[in-house]
């Protein structure tokens, strides 16, 4: 092997290798061995990971937050919107549309319905399927309408999966929204249809009781009727309900 090294050199530094016991050649090759020390040598430790703490769900209370978003509403654009953005209530996701209101805004009757069924959702609109049909005869008779003197909304603004009824979180959690429209709405007497309408407005259901004696709801007179759906189902009430509506009419003259 050719060397550039001095002979007299190199063999001072055999000669010194043999001193420290190296008698024996192990390979043709050098070997770095400080090189392969550092290759050798321990990664880094890396740094701990630390697993955070399951996070514990946030409790929200809906009834709570539906307070407080109501509440916010400076009119009735402005709860529309706080209904739509109102994320705790199971019905929305179901629904194609929200359900808000139809009518003259600030009429002297607001009707209080209970929850939109195939026909609302698809509309958007409260009472346009036969119960509505039926509602806007029975308003027609004492002389009201839905286009002149009539506010309509519902207790739900979102259809419940196959017109089940709602269920008591979901009325709870409506409640603030209801109350809040009544007070933006302002009308002077509100008629509430059915058994889930007197559970929001008046804290109890009953309507066979209830129907046709006058009551009070977030402050305002109110009169259970029978439900237009009942009345398409149960004819034979109309009776009663006629005489609400009369109830009714005569209040507004009075
Ligand atoms: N029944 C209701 O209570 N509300 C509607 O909007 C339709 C049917």
């Amino acid at each position: 092997m050719e060397s550039a090294m001095d002979p007299y050199l190199a063999r001072s530094y055999l000669d010194w290798l043999v001193e420290l016991g190296a008698d024996e050649a192990i390979g043709d090759n050098p070997v770095d061995r400080y090189g392969l020390a550092e290759k050798a040598k321990p990664a880094a430790p890396v740094a701990a990971v630390t697993v955070p703490a399951p996070v514990q769900a946030e409790e929200v209370d809906p009834v709570a937050v539906a307070r407080a978003a109501a509440a916010g509403a400076e009119d009735l654009g402005a709860l529309k919107a706080a209904l739509g953005a109102f994320e705790h209530c199971e019905l929305k996701r179901g629904a194609r549309n929200l359900v808000f209101a139809d009518g003259v805004a600030g009429a002297k009757v607001m009707i209080i319905g209970e929850a939109p069924g195939r026909d609302e959702d698809r509309e958007g609109r409260p009472f346009v399927g036969r119960a509505g049909q039926l509602l806007d005869r029975m308003l027609a008779a004492i002389d009201l309408s839905r286009e002149s003197s009539v506010y309509i909304t519902n207790v739900l603004p979102w259809r419940p999966p196959q017109n089940r009824d709602p269920k008591p979180d979901e009325i709870a959690m409506m409640q603030p929204f209801l109350e809040r429209h009544v007070q933006l709405a302002d009308p002077d007497v509100l008629v509430i249809m059915g058994n889930i309408s007197c559970q929001a407005a008046l804290g109890k259901r009953g309507i066979t009781r209830l129907r046709g004696n006058w009551a009070e709801a977030f402050g305002k007179p109110a009169l259970p009727m029978f439900h237009p759906a009942y009345l398409l189902r149960q004819p034979a009430m109309k009776r009663e309900a006629w005489a609400d509506l009369l109830e009714l009419k005569a209040r507004l003259l009075a």
